[in-house]
């Protein structure tokens, strides 16, 4: 799916797909450089994680496990709940392991911060968090975010994972949707 695809669905694109694979190349040398000779294991958020996931793993030297969580902390609208449920747990056992949390964006970063919680109880040799975006304007709880792809205005966008009623997750850019998309 791409812009063409879309009608006039789409507002603009905010985050192109060279942008966002450049700056991949940038956080997973980060990351090589960071966890060398360490056991890496990758747990990525279903299911806005996948692309960055996909690309960012990919990208990568070090050897990693990629393991996956379900978790709802949004309806079908636009505004987090602030609920967090467990929808599918990892199978991984965290005990030592060096976790990197792949997130696709972090809004109030409500679930981030539970998650967060939620697997350092499970005795992990370290947790860390990487995101494609992040909405600084909209941070209800800080949490400390070791690599950030950008930092984006506090506006609700689709695409590269992101979905709105489960729609345009595969778009390959990030933007933003036409006012009509809503009211329809
Ligand atoms: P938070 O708990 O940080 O407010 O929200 C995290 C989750 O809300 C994200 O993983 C994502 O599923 C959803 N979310 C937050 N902002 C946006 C947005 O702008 N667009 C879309 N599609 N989902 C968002």
């Amino acid at each position: 799916m791409d812009a063409a695809d879309m009608g006039d669905d789409l507002e603009r694109v905010l985050i192109s797909e060279e942008r966002l694979g450049a700056r991949l190349d940038e956080i997973a040398a980060q990351i090589d450089a960071d966890y060398a000779g360490k056991d890496l294991l990758l747990v990525g958020v279903l299911k806005g994680a996948v692309m960055v996931m996909a690309d960012l793993a990919r990208r990568l030297h070090t050897p990693v496990e990629m393991d996956w969580m379900a978790v709802s902390s949004y309806g079908s609208g636009t505004k987090s709940s602030g609920v967090v449920r467990i929808l599918k747990d990892l199978d991984a056992d965290l005990t030592d392991r060096h976790v990197l949390i792949v997130e696709d964006i972090i809004d109030s970063g409500l679930t981030l911060s539970w998650l967060l919680s939620n697997l350092r109880s499970r005795n992990p040799g370290s947790v860390e968090i990487a995101t494609m975006l992040r909405k600084p304007d909209a941070a209800k709880v800080e949490v400390d975010v070791r690599y950030v792809g950008f930092e984006i205005a506090n506006e609700f966008v689709v695409g590269y994972g992101l979905d709105y009623n489960e729609r345009y997750r595969n778009l390959p850019f990030v933007g933003t949707l036409a006012p009509h998309v809503y009211a329809d």
